[in-house]
């Protein structure tokens, strides 16, 4: 992956739809004359087509987040250490069993079951002590290889800025200019599969390559880094020991390594953690990108607030995988009020849709355990989202027709 970006000189006017009048260094101006005709009629028949049906994901929505919120059984907010600690131990009982099952078997007909269970187990809200989040979340993050604070304050970021054409922490939509910017092998890497999904180690970023490193396009700065743009001078120490402890479970890992030889670790850990990445790195683009059915509206300036920020985004159907990973399938609550433990996840979005309306799109089942549907919706996204207008409140993701999957583009 390029480290070597250079930052887009344009400046831009957030406030309004017409194009930047300064034009600046990056020529904004210029080169939205030359979109093709075919992806600006493609646009306008998704625009008219939604005019029509007479609803826009970006309107105003005509309730408030109060109105939610009221709507949502009490118990809901109510958060139970000893419950999120069982879920922890059923999740440990499990990942321990398999790893000794997977051990002892050492069958390559129960390798890639093992590979696929471990690697997508981990992640939940906990309670409402800071000390026992810590230690907890410092055990399960570390022993995934995250750094707990710094990514805990990145997700803070993210869900406090969701939907910002600038400030938002993850998948931050990328403008025009710095889309445009980008080298063709960058542009083509991040929308090809499987690349996209391999991109989490990056954006953490360990290893900080040079000046210009980037752990998303327009975005320096590494989660491990006291000093790195993400962090404000309190949370220095907090960043400090987390990677102290990410650096002691390298250390192990290198330790079993040396001791038992690299691949019964490449076959336990190595292996899970690659899928545990993709896994993550899918369900993650899949419920903040829009897809042929659904598009979701990006905001700057007055267009943003928490409320339209939270409901641009998507559940999805996950199969088997909905209540084995803490119903990440309900994200859009999740989005709405970050606070509500995992297992009370589904109850308050059955409360909240009826509130929430046409602005809640009901996701596609799956046809089975097994959410094989996904890669389909998964592919379509990648082909249609890449980049959004240099200016306006509300956009909407645009598609570079030039950009071939597997191929590099050619619209500069
Ligand atoms: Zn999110
Ligand atoms: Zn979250």
């Amino acid at each position: 992956m390029s480290s070597t970006l250079i930052a887009p000189t344009a400046s831009s006017n957030p406030r309004t739809n017409t194009p930047n009048p300064e034009g600046g260094g990056g020529g904004g101006l210029t080169r939205r004359e030359k979109m093709n005709g075919l992806e600006r009629q493609t646009k306008l028949n998704q625009e008219e087509q939604e005019e029509e049906e007479g609803f826009s994901h970006g309107d105003p929505p005509p309730f408030r987040l109060a109105d939610v919120r009221a709507a949502i059984p009490k118990h809901c907010w109510v958060k139970d250490p000893w419950k999120s600690m069982s879920y922890v131990v059923r999740d440990l009982v499990v990942v321990l069993a398999l790893m000794a099952i997977a051990f002892s078997l050492d069958s390559w007909g129960f390798w890639p079951f093992y590979w696929f269970a471990q690697g997508t187990i981990g992640h939940g809200s906990f309670s409402n002590s800071k000390k026992l989040n810590s230690v907890v979340g410092h055990t399960l993050h570390t022993s995934i290889l995250v750094p707990y604070h710094g990514w805990r304050i990145s997700h803070r970021i993210h869900h406090a800025n969701h939907a910002h054409v600038e400030n938002d922490e993850s998948w931050r939509p990328m403008t025009e200019t710095l889309y445009k910017g980008l080298p063709n092998l960058s542009r083509m890497f991040r929308h090809t599969p499987p690349f996209p999904l391999f991109l989490f180690p990056y954006y953490l970023q360990a290893v900080v390559v040079n000046e210009q490193a980037w752990r998303e396009p327009g975005k320096k700065g590494s989660h491990f880094h006291p000093e790195s743009d993400l962090f404000t001078p309190s949370e220095k120490l907090d960043v400090v020991t987390s990677t102290i402890c990410w650096c002691a479970m390298v250390a192990l890992l290198a330790t079993l390594c040396f001791i038992f030889g690299p691949t019964p670790v490449l076959k336990l850990y190595g292996v899970p953690y690659l899928v545990f990445i993709m896994w993550l790195g899918l369900v993650t683009y899949l419920n903040h990108h829009g897809d042929g059915e659904e598009r979701l509206p990006r905001y700057r300036g007055k267009g943003w607030n928490h409320l339209r920020g939270a409901l641009s985004t998507l559940d999805r159907d996950y199969g088997m995988f909905n209540n084995i990973h803490h119903h990440i399938e309900t994200h859009v609550i999740h989005h709405l009020f970050p606070q509500i433990p995992h297992y009370h996840l589904v109850e308050a979005t059955k409360a909240a849709k009826p509130i929430m309306g046409k602005y809640y799109k009901e996701p596609k089942k799956s046809a089975g355990p097994f959410p094989f549907h996904v890669i389909g919706i998964f592919l379509e996204a990648l082909r249609i989202n890449h980049f959004v207008s240099d200016s306006g409140d509300i956009v909407y993701y645009e598609t570079d027709p030039h950009l071939t999957i597997g191929g590099a583009s050619k619209c500069m």
